[in-house]
């Protein structure tokens, strides 16, 4: 599947995998790219051609924010024709995010953009970061008759290949340190990487078309046993929101007190849109299931059916930005741009 001319850019963003101690303070601190290669000679013998851009500053991914996220956007467009394949090193904390958000971002995508990191720093003998990045380095190159196998935004970790806007770290220490819950693997790694092939997206051939437009007036709302409403308003009443994310109970429940539905039905009427995911990790919303869903439905809360709070937090951003508004709005959120939600629970 590697061919000789196939070639790849890596975008090292910062993050554990090109991390190093510092001896004084004992902290884990970003270095510059050099260090990556003498950690892994290995790389010089893929049989493809490796270049790489590495962000200035390097960040931890704690520090992700979408002005940087434009920014990898456009270190993808302007070397886009350059290369068969782009693999971003990232951070763990907010790989899902940034999978998410360059999902929507990069419109018509025709290339592999596959996300990896690490839990150990590539300089540790134990680390996972060399095997992440290798394999990432294939799959970003793999080709079949001249068309890539995943031309799509993936995160590679560990034994797997993830659909970007399906995934959410969930382990803070573990190799395995994420998951795919409503969606089944795009490949999975061993011996061989095994590609899902009708899982994957397939390519349009078309241009692509990068928006560089995300909207902030967004906030993820966690709802919790005992949530006051005043809290509720005060957090609905922040001037400039749009968008809010329910992270509610189950399958997209939430408290039936009139207090609480009074604050969410205010809200949609200054127009601000509430967009229900659920709390689990798997499964979807169904709004009108349990009477403590049905009521969220009949205010006009919209449903995120089975997307992951990164995936609507990015879509909603991503929507917002390109001025969208109102029911037209509302029904994007519904429906799968990039494969972020399943159809089946339109
Ligand atoms: N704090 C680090 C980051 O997300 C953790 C990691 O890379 O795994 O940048």
């Amino acid at each position: 599947m590697l061919s000789e001319r196939r070639s790849v850019l890596v975008i090292y963003t910062g993050g554990t995998i090109g991390m190093i101690r510092n001896a004084e303070t004992g902290a884990l601190e970003p270095f510059d790219f050099d260090h990556l290669y003498r950690h892994l000679p290995v790389l010089e013998s893929l049989r493809c051609r490796i270049d790489s851009y590495s962000f200035s500053p390097l960040i931890d991914s704690s520090d992700m924010n979408p002005d940087f996220w434009v920014r990898l956007a456009e270190v993808i467009e302007e070397n886009y024709e350059k290369y068969d394949g782009f693999v971003v090193l990232h951070g763990t904390d907010t790989m899902a995010y940034t999978a998410s958000v360059l999902s929507f971002m990069l419109e018509n995508l025709n290339k592999p953009v596959i996300l990896t990191g690490s839990q150990l720093p590539m300089g540790m003998i134990r680390s996972d970061g060399r095997e992440n990045f290798i394999t990432s380095v294939e799959i970003a190159t793999a080709y079949e008759d001249d068309t890539p196998i995943v031309p799509e935004v993936a995160i590679c970790f560990e034994n797997k290949l993830l659909r970007g806007n399906r995934t959410t770290k969930f382990n803070a220490e573990h190799f395995d340190a994420f998951f795919s819950g409503n969606y089944p693997p795009l490949a999975e790694i061993g011996i061989h990487i095994r590609f899902n092939r009708n899982q994957i997206l397939k390519p349009n051939f078309r241009k692509l078309k990068v928006h560089r437009k995300l909207d902030t007036g967004v906030m993820i709302l966690k709802l919790f046993p005992g949530i006051e409403p005043a809290m509720v308003e005060a957090m609905l009443s922040v001037s400039g929101l749009k968008g809010v994310i329910l992270e509610t109970f189950g399958s997209g429940n939430a408290p039936t007190n009139q207090a609480f539905l009074d604050t969410i039905a205010r809200a949609i009427a200054r127009g601000i849109v509430i967009y229900n995911v659920t709390q689990c990790k798997s499964g979807a919303v169904e709004q009108g299931l349990y009477q403590t869903s049905l009521r969220l439905g009949q205010l006009g809360v919209v449903s995120g059916a089975d997307i992951t709070t990164e995936a609507a937090l990015a879509k909603m951003m991503f929507l917002l930005g390109e001025g969208y508004s109102g029911e037209e709005l509302a029904m994007l959120l519904t429906r799968p741009l990039r494969g972020e939600m399943s159809a089946e629970h339109l």
